[in-house]
């Protein structure tokens, strides 16, 4: 079956699915994206997702083509259209193509937006890396100082991942000034007797909607949670470790930096949310 995606109003087969080669996504990673994940053929905290892209959009005043309500609708008939039960959507949102490559914004009065949507099919419910848990490696953190929008500027993530693979592991970990951050793609969580911690919400990293999920989880499971930045030296000392994101769950990481955690299995923390997450976030999807 040939994908169906969503561009610019059309929902197209994906070989005949264009962008305009002007379009400042293309150009300048002018965009803002989303990515909301699918369980039985249902979203999970689309308004989570939701919410997130619109601090995002105003962030960086930038106007959505469409209305939030219809962007449920496109997720949705992309869902039946690819038959879609368990995977994930991404959105991304661009500020459209203006003149040529100018540096400054076109009004968003003369210029509409750009958006593309997409639906991939992946086992998230259950895969190797959550049996075995991952592998990580920490690296300085180069991104620039706005972490909180979530834009296309992802190269340097994707540098990171490479450099993971590079050395052997699955994902990377950002470090600055001392302290972790997050992960390439994910929020990042180490458990030292019994206490789970993360480090707060700031600029400095995305404010993960399956963070506040599992945050929420942990509080109503009488878990303790510290909200503080921690160094790479406490990880690896750590009972163990786990990342979050909308298609991983909570994901278990046994080694940093050639450092096993913990026994070098997954931990029972990340896999007791793991379960609660599963099984409550069903509940709300749309
Ligand atoms: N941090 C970064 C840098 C990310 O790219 C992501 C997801 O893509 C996350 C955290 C996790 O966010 P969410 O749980 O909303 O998927």
């Amino acid at each position: 079956m040939t994908r169906t995606v969503y561009v610019n109003g059309d929902y197209l087969p994906e070989t005949e699915a264009k962008v305009s080669i002007f379009d400042r996504g293309f150009l300048m990673a002018d965009a803002v994206y989303e990515v909301t994940s699918v369980l039985g053929g249902k979203l999970l905290d689309f308004q989570g997702h939701v919410a997130r892209l619109q601090r995002s959009l105003s962030e960086l005043q930038m106007v959505s083509p469409v209305t939030m309500d219809e962007l449920l609708e496109i997720h949705h008939q992309l869902i039946e259209k690819n038959d879609l039960d368990e995977g994930g959507i991404y959105l991304q949102i661009t500020r459209g193509a203006g003149a040529d490559r100018d540096f400054l914004w076109p009004d968003p009065e003369e210029v509409q937006g750009g958006i593309v949507l997409f639906t991939f099919a992946k086992k998230i419910t259950a895969n190797k890396s959550i049996d075995e848990g991952i592998k990580v490696i920490s690296i300085e953190d180069l991104r620039w100082g706005r972490r909180d929008i979530k834009t296309t500027q992802l190269l340097y993530p994707s540098f990171a991942k490479m450099q993971a693979k590079k050395a052997g592991a699955t994902d990377a970990w950002f470090v600055e000034d001392g302290y972790v951050t997050e992960g390439y793609a994910n929020n990042v969580y180490i458990v030292k007797d019994g206490v789970i911690i993360t480090r707060q919400l700031s600029n400095d990293i995305l404010h993960g909607i399956t963070r506040a999920a599992i945050l929420k989880f942990a509080a109503e499971a009488q878990m303790k949670v510290e909200e503080r930045p921690f160094t790479i030296e406490e990880a690896q000392a750590a009972d163990e470790a786990f990342a979050t994101s909308a298609t991983g769950f909570s994901q278990p990481v046994v080694e940093i930096d050639g450092v096993t955690v913990g026994t070098g299995k997954p931990g029972p923390v990340s896999k007791r949310l793991r379960e609660i997450y599963i099984e409550e976030m069903p509940k709300t999807a749309l």
